[in-house]
């Protein structure tokens, strides 16, 4: 582009002074801060004092200050100041606000198609990755529909309705396991020409996807541990979307959800030293997504919370290494959430807006 735009201009300016002197105001115009490829990193239950207490306790620092751009996002949902996991996850993937329980429905319990399916319609590739089940309503919002987050078998079958690239997560017995059928949602899967596998056959490490193959990974039968416990997949897993949905996407690019699921659980249970160890392989994670944005150059990465989990407060008393915390409810609270952008189309994510306001952004800044 930029050798192009060098050459036309002095083509310009050889044939006409006029047009040359406006070439490079025409260039300016040009699509180039649009992103190719986009990656959302959502923190569940990540309001500022769980990124605060991860970055104390990380010697002050997180992968976040390399953000040049912090927005603000409410996150009240259409039945409830207070949202919970699925409302927000379907704002956030579908762009409307509905009632706590909903994936990927709006109020009316009507299916709204999710930015990933519309990925998939634009011949793009597409993944969802989380330290959860991916069947959990943080990951099923960008790919399910249904009128209530717990119905995880009816939620695991709508992933063979889609032509998803790789998912990585727990919940696999929603898939070969189930209880209200027979179906072996596995076998459905490789069927369709997905390279399957999980916890039990090879570790995530060992396996190297195959760009001609669509890909699913189950970390865990139901819920992966927590970090502390020996969970480290989430960074190696966030660097392998990021290379196979790059072949994957070719010239088209891909849509990428990255979800940090256990912040949300070590809040409910008012653990500070869990949500530290969760918030560090989170950044560790957004370290993985920067390292293959700065070098595309193309890509868009978001990162926000879908609500705050705990009231969860760094309290007098606390020093850098060890914090004295306190937390005002068990459940979510209507904080505003920071929400920091990198990339092309970075700059359409500063101020303050709604949560729904994300997903219009970031199919403004794909030029949709
Ligand atoms: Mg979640």
């Amino acid at each position: 582009m930029a050798i192009h735009s060098l050459f036309l201009t002095l083509f310009l300016s050889f044939i006409s002074p006029n047009k040359a002197a406006d070439a490079p105001r025409a260039a300016t115009k040009m699509p180039a801060t649009q992103p190719k490829n986009i990656i959302l990193m959502i923190g569940d239950g990540m309001g500022i004092s769980q990124i605060s207490a991860g970055m104390y306790v990380n010697g002050n620092k997180t992968n976040l200050e390399k953000f040049p751009v912090v927005g603000l996002q409410k996150t009240y949902g259409a039945n409830s100041l207070i949202t919970d996991s699925a409302a927000a996850a379907t704002a956030l993937a579908c762009g409307v606000k509905s009632y706590n329980g909903a994936i990927g429905v709006n109020a009316d319990t009507l299916p709204v198609m999710s930015i990933l399916e519309e990925a998939e319609a634009r011949n793009m590739a597409s993944g969802l990755v989380s330290t959860g089940s991916i069947t959990n309503a943080t990951p099923a919002a960008f790919i399910a529909h249904a009128t209530l987050c717990n119905l995880t078998e009816e939620i695991a079958g709508d992933f063979l309705k889609t032509e998803i690239d790789l998912f990585i997560g727990g919940g696999e017995n929603a898939f070969n396991r189930r209880k209200s059928d027979n179906r072996n949602l596995l076998h459905e899967l490789e069927q369709k020409g997905y390279f399957v596998s999980d916890y039990n056959q090879q570790p995530l490490s060992e396996i190297v996807p195959m760009a001609q193959q669509n890909f699913a990974y189950f970390t865990a039968a139901e819920e992966p541990l927590p970090a502390s416990q020996g969970r480290d997949y989430l960074p190696q897993a966030s660097n392998m979307a990021t290379y196979f949905l790059d072949k994957r996407g070719g010239k088209n690019g891909f849509f990428l959800m990255i979800e940090g699921a256990q912040i949300d659980w070590a809040s409910h249970e008012h653990n500070s030293d869990y949500i530290v160890s969760e918030m560090t392989d989170f950044d560790k994670a957004i370290g993985e997504v920067m390292k293959f944005a700065e070098r595309d150059g193309h890509t868009l990465v978001i990162v926000t919370g879908d609500l705050e989990t705990g009231g969860f407060a760094i309290t007098p008393g606390s020093q850098a290494d060890s914090l004295i915390t306190a937390f005002t409810t068990d459940n979510h609270t209507a904080s505003l959430l920071p929400v920091f952008a990198y990339g092309p189309g970075a700059e359409f994510f500063r101020g303050f807006y709604e949560n729904t306001a994300i997903n219009a952004k970031m199919k403004q800044a794909l030029g949709w």
